[in-house]
């Protein structure tokens, strides 16, 4: 691990001007569970880390309000998930945190770090000899080659096919959720199914955050989508493993008859994946076994395989299906 130096601000605008003048290779820090992990790794390798936990506006959530929810960035992923009225009226945001992680890294874990964290490809977290766009442009992509188990179905390129690994964002993305982040140049808001990238040819980019922007909040709209909903995680073992496939669903049911479907895919593409022509496939139509089986097969219906990871379309599609179930029993 390379030296760097250390700040601690104690207001978003401190942290904002350090992180400026720090310049490109500076890198803010919430509750570190992954930032350290790829530094001692030398896949980072800031100059300077400026570290946010002080800013106490960041620490809160309210989840009382009629229009929407809100997180401050710092809440904490345990606190979130054990909130009484997301559990009851949004379970799939509280599934979604709670399938995450071990319960020591929740209770560390910012619930805005937790939409940065960064792929798990072995190639881009072990270095060389290993080729790797995102970890070097231009060096090629060893996972197209080579053990690509767990990467990307959907959305990848020629140049990078690594997998968004988060839970919550997926949750957050059939939500409809937004993201409100400041920089040295002003506010903005960035919805977040438009947060993270496709890789394309630049894998290195992965959201559309410039170096210097911080997010400060989450918000969250209040529907009649939140309490038909569940994150469904299907993973190697029960406990502290990433998404095989992942699906999160919501539903606003009239009788028997969908009115209104969200379903978000996780651990099969490159970023938090809308499945928007399954969502319309179950509108206006009763929510049977076979109309979720249905969907599921639409969500994949674009998904491209390679040499290890074909077997997770149909558990993708499975998964979708699973989750309409699942949703649909707590209406
Ligand atoms: Fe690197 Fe992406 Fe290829 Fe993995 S899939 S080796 S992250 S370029």
């Amino acid at each position: 691990m390379q030296p760097f130096t250390y700040v601690k601000p104690s207001t978003v605008p401190e942290a904002v001007l350090a992180v400026a003048a720090g310049g490109p290779s500076t890198r803010f820090i919430a509750g570190g569970t992954s930032l350290y992990d790829l530094m001692k790794l030398n896949v980072e390798a800031p100059t300077r880390v400026v570290d946010i936990t002080g800013l106490k506006e960041l620490h809160s959530f309210d989840t009382s309000g009629s229009r929407e929810l809100v997180f401050g960035a710092l809440a904490r992923m345990s606190d979130v998930a054990e909130d009484g009225r997301i559990k009851r009226d949004f379970p799939a945001l509280a599934e979604s945190l709670s399938k995450a992680a071990s319960q020591q890294l929740r209770n560390m874990a910012s619930v805005g770090g937790n939409l940065l964290q960064r792929t798990r490809c072995p190639y881009f977290r072990h270095g060389e000899p290993f080729a790797c766009n995102k970890r070097a442009p231009g060096s090629g992509c060893a996972a197209q080659e080579g053990l690509n188990r767990g990467h990307a179905l959907l959305g990848g390129s020629q140049a990078c096919i690594a997998v968004y690994p988060g839970d919550w964002a997926i949750a957050l993305a059939a939500f409809d959720a937004e993201v409100d982040v400041i920089g040295q140049h002003g506010q903005r808001t960035v919805a977040l199914n438009g947060l993270h990238v496709e890789p394309r040819d630049t894998p290195q980019v992965e959201t559309v955050l410039a170096p210097d922007e911080l997010i400060t909040r989450i918000r969250v709209p209040v529907s009649r989508l939140g309490r038909a909903s569940t994150y469904h995680k299907i993973r190697d073992r029960e406990s502290y493993a990433f998404a095989l496939t992942s699906a999160a669903v919501a539903l606003r049911l009239d009788g028997q008859t969908v009115r209104e479907a969200r379903i978000a895919l996780g651990g099969v593409a490159t970023k938090p994946w809308r499945a928007r022509e399954a969502e319309r496939t179950l509108v206006g139509r009763p929510l049977t076994a076979e109309a979720a089986k249905a969907a599921g097969e639409v969500a994949f219906r674009g998904a491209r395989s390679t040499e290890h990871n074909r077997f997770r379309i149909e558990l993708g599609a499975r998964t979708v299906a699973d989750a309409l179930m699942i949703a649909r029993q707590r209406v």
